[in-house]
């Protein structure tokens, strides 16, 4: 044996993961497919400009320990995402709160919304919210739900909202103030520099072998390491002998365009059925990037298929209960730690990867 760890995936709970294990004396074989470091949250440099290649990456907690982590690897700037929404020819604040009241109904007080949302929804009987549309409704009436959830929340996951779990919408904050801050946590920002540079510094001094898929290196060299640490796809793991759990997959189109400003905003969503594309990032505004020119890059959402990257979990009952059945055979397999969004099929943001990481690392190490 070669190493205590192979670690499969250089995204960051394998990197954490690796980092940990660095520190206290043990060795590590990081591998990933992709030809890089750092998996979803990969910066790559485009005119100067720092482009989220698999999505615009904001990084929030509340978890003072998760903050005080990360902040070793990099100095943070005071970035506050603040999306605007885009239905038809109508322009709103994001997230749901009295800017988007105000500019939607032309009231002023918290008093008046709570009011037009009480009437909306008094005839709808909803004691429980069952699902996320039930669950969007009772927060904040049908005007908003069909302007800016329902047809938003069909393309991002392909299904009706009467048929997706309802903590999808409570990712988002629904306040009665002036306030367009898209997160509740205490901490928020943007590495300086991009993301990239953080995994770097984790990885630094770790054997890393990238454009390396684990089902073929494995193969070859069954003997590399005393365990291994497997931050892919659970299902795959296990040849998919249960089924395949379903995956929504997201394609970029990135372009460079000759203005200095596009669109003023770095997150600008399309909340109506029409358009084809969820969102537009404007990535230099993550920074307040002075550059001549600008990067922007359009969401287009859909299912996944094999070849594809498979960017959300779909976390719906029949989802949740196969992986059930999958951790089950995870749990009985020796000497092998499923971890990250992936190997936990679960809908993880940057903050609880790090958390769930450290946590294993906690056990483990
Ligand atoms: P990944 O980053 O996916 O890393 C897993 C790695 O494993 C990948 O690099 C993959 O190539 C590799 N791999 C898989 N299978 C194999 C194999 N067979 N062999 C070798 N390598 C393999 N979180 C936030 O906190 N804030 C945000 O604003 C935010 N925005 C997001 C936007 C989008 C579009 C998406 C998709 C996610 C967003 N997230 C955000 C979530 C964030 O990306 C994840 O929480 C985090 O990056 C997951 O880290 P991970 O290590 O679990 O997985
Ligand atoms: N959502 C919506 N309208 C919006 C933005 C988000 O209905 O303009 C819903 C949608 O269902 C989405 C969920 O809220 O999947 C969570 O949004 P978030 O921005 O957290 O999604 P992510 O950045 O993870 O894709």
């Amino acid at each position: 044996m070669k190493y205590n760890y192979l670690i499969v995936g250089a995204g960051l709970f394998g990197s954490v993961f690796a980092y940990e294990a660095k520190k206290k004396g043990k060795t590590c074989l990081v591998i990933d497919k992709r030809d890089h470091i750092a998996g979803n949250i990969y910066c790559e440099e485009i005119e100067g400009i720092n482009v989220h290649k698999y999505g615009a990456h904001i990084f929030h907690t509340s978890n003072k320990k998760v903050w005080e982590y990360i902040n070793q690897f990099a100095e943070f700037n005071n970035y506050i995402n603040s999306p605007v929404a885009v239905y038809k020819d109508e322009l709103y604040n994001l997230p749901f709160n009295m800017n988007t009241f105000s500019k939607m109904w032309g009231i002023r007080t918290p008093q008046e919304a709570k009011e037009i949302i009480r009437k909306q929804i008094e005839e709808l009987n909803i004691t429980e919210p069952k699902n996320l549309e039930e669950q969007a409704l009772s927060l904040a009436g049908r005007d908003v739900y069909e302007k800016l959830i329902k047809g938003y929340t069909e393309k991002q996951w392909g299904r009706p909202c009467t048929e997706l779990p309802s903590f999808i919408i409570k990712r988002l904050p629904f306040r009665f103030i002036y306030d367009n801050n898209y997160f509740n946590d205490r901490y928020q920002g943007i590495p300086i520099g991009g993301y990239t540079k953080i995994v770097e510094k984790m990885l630094d001094g770790i054997d890393v072998k990238t454009g390396t898929d684990y089902f073929e290196f494995i193969k070859e060299n069954p003997d590399i390491a005393e365990k291994t640490v497997f931050t892919g796809m659970i299902d795959e793991y296990f040849g998919y002998r249960l089924g395949a759990l379903e995956y929504r997959s997201v394609r970029f189109e990135t372009e460079v365009l000759d203005t200095d400003n596009y669109q003023g905003n770095a997150v600008v969503n399309y909340t109506d059925r029409e358009v084809p594309y969820t969102r537009i990032i404007e990535h230099k505004h993550f920074e307040f990037g002075k550059q001549e020119k600008t990067v922007i890059s359009r969401e287009y959402s859909s299912e996944w298929h094999q070849g594809m990257e498979p960017y959300y979990p779909v976390n719906d009952d029949k989802n949740n209960a196969l992986f059930e059945e999958y951790r089950k055979l995870a749990e009985k397999e020796e000497n092998v730690i499923f971890g990250g969004r992936l190997g936990n099929y679960k809908y993880y943001d940057m903050d609880k990867v790090i958390e769930a990481a450290l946590e294993t690392c906690e056990k483990e190490l």
